[in-house]
Parts: structure tokens; C-alpha cells; sequence
């Protein structure tokens, strides 16, 4: 029999516990704007968890029972938003940490949604395509109960893909007894998917390195980068990069890591992963472990796969003079602290990888109207959008003289509060 939350013990310290790193800095935003310390105790707590049980039948009759959750932190702005991932390492309070910061987004981006999140304890590797199928038809049924279009609105992270959300549309809609397109966001385009949904990840995360470079006077066709994780965020961000004519060196994931000093062919790289390879098995260039790429003399640096890969162990040595967060909460406190130490630019995840929820947000739009739009539309609000975003962060931060961090979350924070005041939650 297999311990399926044996992750629960591995976050043994607290930098390394999101949901106690996302408590600290909204403890911090609230201090600095001079709030009152009521917001903090709104914020600090999702309004509602559920633990589900998820039991398959595995191939060999064998049941594994799994354990799921979903977190809503908050919908003062709107119905809960945010991913579902299937990870051998979720647990209760990075689920709920993830919730908090998908509000964030969505409130930095000016988007009428709350912040969810859900998870299950898995690793994906390890099941068949029918176990897979199973796990997410199973998972997507115990949490119907407080999901949907009005209410909660699950979509991809990590592990989960259009295929899987495709499966818990239909599991979804067979109970309810009839098409609800707008239930989850990142489905197949046949089904109600928006055009630009998979890239969307990665083309903000591009649009807010473009910006970051602006401001620093950083010339990106003669830039470097290094990428930490090529699943659908590293891999996006790797074609849009290439294509403003940056040289991306250094690839790594959970399998190794590839280095070539003069840069990867990465149209042939993304042909090669398409075709059921991953990145790290690529011949071209040489092998470079993880430890290695952190300390690579580029120019931007992203972390693009779990939390906690910045830290006092890793940010001594990274030379980038750009960080960017696309993954979810990379860097710890510790490492965080380095990093402005060093006075490296940091775009914050919930600025930086706020390109996915927003054209989620647009795909949902678009099922509510039941009127689809062409993909340059979709684009050029999504530019739009983390442009503006970009900006209100970079203005705080000029403003306080605070890192991008904190100016991200008083963005966030500052546009929450406008609504508990609207609710009459806060006098
Ligand atoms: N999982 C993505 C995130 O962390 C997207 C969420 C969504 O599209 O709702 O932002």
C-alpha cells in the first residue's frame, strides 16, 4: 500500500510552507500601506476547503484512494478562478496558498474574479491514460458540489492540460444534465476553449520581461536566458522569447538540463518535445544540472516549474539581472532577500504568470456570450491588460520605494480593500 501524503512531512520548515510565506507578506502589505490589521485577518484565510477522497480503480484492480482539495480564498471581486494540479507534493497549505495568490492576480489584473485553487496528491507518471482519465473524472465529481460557471471555476496548472479538462467538462456536465461550457477554462477549442489559452501563460510572461527590459534599458535581441521547467509555461515562454530575438542557453526539468552557450534552435526544441520527448533529453548542446543553472552569468532568469527554487541555497549565485516568476511561488523569503540584496529586478509571480487567468477570463466571457473570438483579439487584450498591470506594480514600487514584491501585493491588496468597503466588510 502507498502513503499517498507522505508531502505533507516534507515541508518541514516554515520558509518553505507557501501558505506561511503568503501569510507574512499580506501581514507586511497591510503594515506598509498603513491599513488596518482587520483587512490582514480577511485576507489571511480562504472563506471555504474541501478535502475530497479520490479512489481509482487502478489497471491491476488494485483501488488507491487519493486525497484532493480545493480552496476558495475569496470572491468579493467575483466567482473563484484558478488551476487544478495533480502533483505528488500538493498539500493542504500550498493549495491554499495558491488560492490567495490567485486572487492576487486577478486583482492586480483587474479581472472580476476571486482566487481558487485545487490539488491532488499524485504523481501522473505513474498512472495509465485510464487511471488518469478516472482520477479526474472522480476528482471533478467530488468538488461538483461547490464549482461552476457562478461559483467556482477550475482550469489547468501543473500536470493538467486541455485533454484533462476536456474529461471534467463532460464528467461535469453529465451530471448536471446539460452543456455548461463556462464551468472550467484551458478546454479543448472544440468544446468551448479560447484561441491563445495555451500560449497565454507564456506570451504574458514574455510581455512582462519586454516591459521589465524597457525600464531597465536591458537591448533583448543581444539578452540571454535560462528557463527552469519546459511544460506548457517554460515552453511558451521559450518560443516568445526566441522570437524578440532572445538567446535562450540553458534549459533545465525534472529530468536534467540542457546547456549551449550560443543559444537552442528553439522551433526545432519545441518539435522535439511536441513529439513526446522532453527537454532535457535533447542532444544538442550539453548537460548542465539545475544547481548549474541558477549560477549561469545570463541575463534573465525563470523559474517556470514549482515553489521554493530561489533560496539561500540557489540565489547566491544567480547572476540574471532579471528574475521572472512564472511558476507560482519560486523564491522563498530567504532567497527573496538575496535577491534584493543583489538589486535583481524581480517580476513577482502574481504579476508575471498572470497571463493565463486572464485569458481564462476571457475564454469564460466568451462561453457566457456563446461568441468566440478571433486570436489576435484575444492577444491584444491580453497585452492590454498585463501592460497595464506592469505598470500600476512598477509605479508602487517607484512610489514606496519597495522591491516589485510588496508593490505587487499593495496593488493587490489596495484594489481588494476597495471591495470589502463596497460590501460594507471593512468602515
Ligand atoms: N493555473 C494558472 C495559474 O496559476 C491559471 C489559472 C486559470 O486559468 O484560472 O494562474
Amino acid at each position: 500500500m502507498k502513503v499517498e501524503n507522505k508531502a505533507e512531512a516534507d515541508i518541514t520548515t516554515h520558509d518553505q510552507n507557501p501558505y506561511i510565506i503568503v501569510k507574512s507578506l499580506l501581514k507586511e502589505s497591510v503594515q506598509t500601506l498603513g491599513l488596518n490589521e482587520n483587512v490582514y485577518h480577511l485576507l489571511k484565510k480562504p472563506m471555504r476547503v474541501f478535502e475530497v477522497a479520490v479512489p481509482v480503480r487502478m489497471d491491476n484492480g488494485e483501488i488507491r484512494n487519493f486525497t484532493g482539495y480545493r480552496s476558495q480564498h475569496s470572491d468579493v471581486l467575483g466567482p473563484t478562478k484558478g488551476g487544478i494540479r495533480f502533483h505528488p507534493s500538493v498539500t493542504l497549505d500550498e493549495v491554499k496558498a495558491l488560492s490567495i495568490w490567485m486572487s492576487m492576480k486577478s486583482a492586480i489584473l483587474d479581472l472580476p474574479l476571486g482566487g481558487g485553487k485545487g490539488g491532488v496528491i499524485v504523481d501522473p507518471n505513474e498512472l495509465s491514460e485510464r487511471e488518469l482519465e478516472d482520477l479526474s473524472r472522480t476528482y471533478i465529481r467530488s468538488i461538483t458540489p461547490i464549482i461552476g460557471p457562478e461559483k467556482d471555476i477550475p482550469a489547468p496548472d501543473v500536470n493538467t492540460n486541455p485533454e484533462i479538462m476536456g474529461w471534467m467538462l463532460d464528467e461535469f456536465d453529465k451530471l448536471r444534465g446539460y452543456n455548461i461550457p463556462g464551468m472550467l477554462t484551458g478546454k479543448p477549442l472544440i468544446i468551448g476553449g479560447s484561441q491563445g489559452r495555451i500560449a497565454a501563460t507564456g506570451r504574458g510572461v514574455v510581455f512582462t520581461i519586454r516591459e521589465a527590459a524597457k525600464h531597465l534599458g536591458l537591448e533583448l535581441s543581444e539578452a540571454t536566458a535560462a528557463i527552469q521547467g519546459f511544460g506548457n509555461v517554460g515552453s511558451m515562454t521559450a518560443k516568445f522569447l526566441h522570437q524578440l530575438g532572445v538567446k535562450i542557453v540553458a534549459i533545465t526539468d525534472a529530468k536534467g538540463g540542457i546547456y549551449k552557450k550560443d543559444g537552442f534552435d528553439i522551433p526545432a526544441l519545441l518539435d522535439f518535445v511536441k513529439g513526446g520527448n522532453t527537454a532535457s533529453e535533447y542532444t544538442e548542446g550539453d548537460s548542465i544540472t539545475n544547481e548549474e543553472m541558477f549560477g549561469l552569468p545570463v541575463d534573465i532568469l525563470i523559474p517556470a516549474a514549482i515553489e521554493n527554487q530561489v533560496t539561500k541555497e540557489t540565489a547566491p549565485f544567480i547572476q540574471a539581472k532579471i528574475l521572472a516568476e512564472a511558476a507560482n511561488g519560486p523564491t522563498t523569503p530567504a532567497g527573496d532577500k538575496i535577491l534584493e540584496e543583489k538589486d535583481i529586478f524581480v517580476i513577482p509571480d502574481i504579476l508575471c504568470n498572470a497571463g493565463g487567468v486572464t485569458v481564462s477570463y476571457f475564454e469564460w466571457v466568451q462561453n457566457a456570450m456563446n461568441y468566440y473570438w478571433k486570436e489576435s483579439e484575444v492577444n491584444e487584450k491580453l497585452e492590454e491588460r498585463i501592460v497595464k498591470g506592469f505598470e500600476r506594480v512598477l509605479s508602487i514600487r517607484n512610489e514606496k520605494k519597495s522591491s516589485m514584491r510588496d508593490a505587487a501585493y499593495i496593488a493587490a491588496i489596495k484594489h481588494l480593500v476597495k471591495a470589502f468597503h463596497a460590501r460594507g466588510w471593512i468602515k
